[in-house]
């Protein structure tokens, strides 16, 4: 997918400026950047969350910068974004699929089938019948990237979804992912302000700083070569 030439002004403040990024199939990707860098209005611009007031989303040919969130096939987990509580964990899971137009939901049998693939992937099979306040926060942002995976997205889109949780569980988390792309190849985007986090799962990072995009590479190239004195310091404030 590509982002391409998007800029972005909340009142009278830019927040993004001609931004664009070549995201290939299948990577995970990090984007990186201090606090107030835009991270997350990029994301909820790719999902549909926020209009761009220039540029465009395209998912190759696919031009979706005017589609509404549903229609855009691409799946998210926001640090906040809450599982819904009345729902049982596997009723979260298949929202997304039970949300479409007859015409386009899958049957009743392929949808248990799938909930119960993606309960083995995040490894809390036999956990289906529960409900949100029986699970760790650890076990619910699992929960809520299966429901984002459920809908087969585009892009998966993941900003700070480990940030409320304490060290070790985030440690494990984040050897988790990295283990479920190595399973799906879903292409990822994933925010974080954690170099350290950035820098160790990802293919390539992007880093953004006041809206504009510094660099992208692999870790070792954005380490070993910054492009500017930018990425330099920021990277190297973690060294
Ligand atoms: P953090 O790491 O702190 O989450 P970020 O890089 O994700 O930061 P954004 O949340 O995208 O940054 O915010 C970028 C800038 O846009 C900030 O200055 C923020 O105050 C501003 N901003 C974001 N959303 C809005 C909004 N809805 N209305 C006005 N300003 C906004």
């Amino acid at each position: 997918m590509r982002v391409e030439g998007i800029s972005k002004t909340f009142d009278t403040a830019a927040v993004l400026h001609d931004l664009s990024i070549d995201v290939r199939a299948g990577e995970l990707l990090g984007l990186l950047g201090p606090s107030g860098s835009g991270k997350t209005t990029l994301l909820r611009i790719i999902a549909g969350l926020d209009a761009p007031d220039r540029g465009r989303i395209l998912f190759g040919d696919d031009d979706a910068t005017g589609l509404a969130v549903q229609e855009r096939a691409v799946g998210f987990v926001f640090q906040h974004y809450a599982l819904f509580k009345h729902m049982s964990v596997a009723d979260n899971i298949a929202y997304g699929l039970n949300a479409r137009r007859r015409a386009e939901r899958p049957a009743r049998a392929e949808i248990k089938r799938r909930v119960g693939d993606l309960l083995d992937l995040i490894r809390l099979s036999g956990f289906g019948d529960r409900y949100p306040s029986q699970l760790s926060g650890g076990q619910r942002q699992r929960v809520a990237l299966a429901r984002a995976l459920a809908v087969e997205p585009r892009v998966l889109l993941l900003d700070e979804p480990f940030g409320a949780l304490d060290a070790q569980v985030r440690k494990d988390l984040r050897r988790w992912l990295r283990e479920i792309h190595d399973r799906t190849g879903q292409t990822t985007i994933f925010v974080t302000h954690d170099q350290d986090e950035a820098l160790e799962l990802s293919d390539r990072v992007a880093v953004l700083d006041r809206g504009r995009l510094e660099q992208v590479g692999t870790p070792d190239e954005v380490q070993e070569h910054p492009a500017s004195a930018i990425v330099m310091k920021f990277l190297g404030d973690h060294v």
